[in-house]
């Protein structure tokens, strides 16, 4: 596999995070009059945090490369025990089901028992956000050959936190998708719907059928709800002209951006390396060292 790609993939998701994050919830018009285009890590802005930081989009996604590294295979329970760490350091942003998840883990619910009980007692419109698939493509690079099981440790990912279907086979057609632009396949998104066939819900497939097909879309949504946020994130990483367009393009409409920008980021990092991503943002952010370097244990995981 190549290297730069699979760094693309992690240093991907750590600039649509950074970049997005100090203009998160604000409308595509506000950032237009405040910013004209973003397209510079800034500092400050919402969540008030010096420029480049990440937020827990990437945090957990390091969770997830850390513990594929340290422990040479998918352990759920062990990346659990590394997302309820993190919800103990206190992050400044963390998603409502992902916060009752954890909790739940904390005070001993199995890693399979806390995301299906929260999700259970969520109402529809609060029950599939896209806190699972905004952290899930580092398990591509190392099962990127076996879409069967990178079909299963996706889903098993997303149920930690996030036990929709929507959001688990969000997570598995994200991850197939990354897992064909690594390989450098012609047809990703299609592969991955197709892999998935009828199991995945029918919203899911038919909100990403027309971006399989290459058609773009003239209305996109910028909510947290899983489906919109990964409509949104696979055009643009999947239509852009290069990887910055892909990430800038993502933030700048507005909305949840750090995390469709996150997931764009990743699509966009597989498509065209790490190495084409601004040297400009991957200096601002502290953690691109150890990103690139969990990178390249996964592939040599694989
Ligand atoms: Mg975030």
């Amino acid at each position: 596999m190549d290297t730069d790609r699979a760094r693309g993939v992690l240093c991907g998701i750590a600039c649509g995070d950074a970049l997005g994050r100090p203009v998160e919830f604000v409308s595509a018009s506000e950032i237009r009059a405040e910013h004209g285009q973003l397209d510079e890590m800034i500092g400050h802005g919402t969540w008030n945090q010096p420029a480049g930081t990440i937020t827990d989009d990437t945090e957990q996604a390091l969770c997830i490369a850390r513990s594929l590294v340290e422990q040479h295979e998918f352990d759920p329970a062990d990346i659990a025990e590394r997302f309820v760490a993190w919800y103990d350091s206190n992050p400044f942003d963390i998603g409502r089901m992902t916060m009752k998840s954890l909790s739940r883990l904390k005070h001993g619910d199995e890693w399979d028992e806390a995301g299906q009980h929260v999700w259970e007692t969520s109402p529809e419109g609060q029950n599939a956000g896209n806190g699972s698939v905004m952290r899930c493509a580092p398990l591509a690079i190392p099962y990127a050959t076996d879409r069967e099981r990178l079909v299963e440790v996706s889903r098993q990912s997303s149920q930690i936190t996030h036990a929709d279907p929507r959001c688990t086979y969000g997570c598995a057609v994200l991850n197939l998708t990354v897992a064909g632009l690594l390989e450098g396949t012609d047809t990703p998104l299609q592969d991955a719907l197709d892999s998935v066939g009828s199991d995945a819900p029918g919203e899911l497939v038919t909100a990403l059928q027309p971006l399989a097909r290459g058609d773009s879309l003239d209305t996109l949504e910028t909510s947290g709800y899983v489906v919109h946020s990964l409509q949104t994130a696979l055009h643009d990483g999947l239509f852009a002209e290069n990887a910055e367009e892909a990430i800038v393009t993502a933030v700048n409409r507005g909305g949840d951006t750090d995390t469709i920008g996150a997931i764009a980021g990743a699509v966009a990092g597989a498509r065209f390396g790490a190495s084409q991503l601004p040297d400009r943002w991957l200096s601002a952010i502290d953690e691109v060292g150890e990103l690139e370097s969990l990178a390249t244990q996964l592939v040599e995981a694989e």
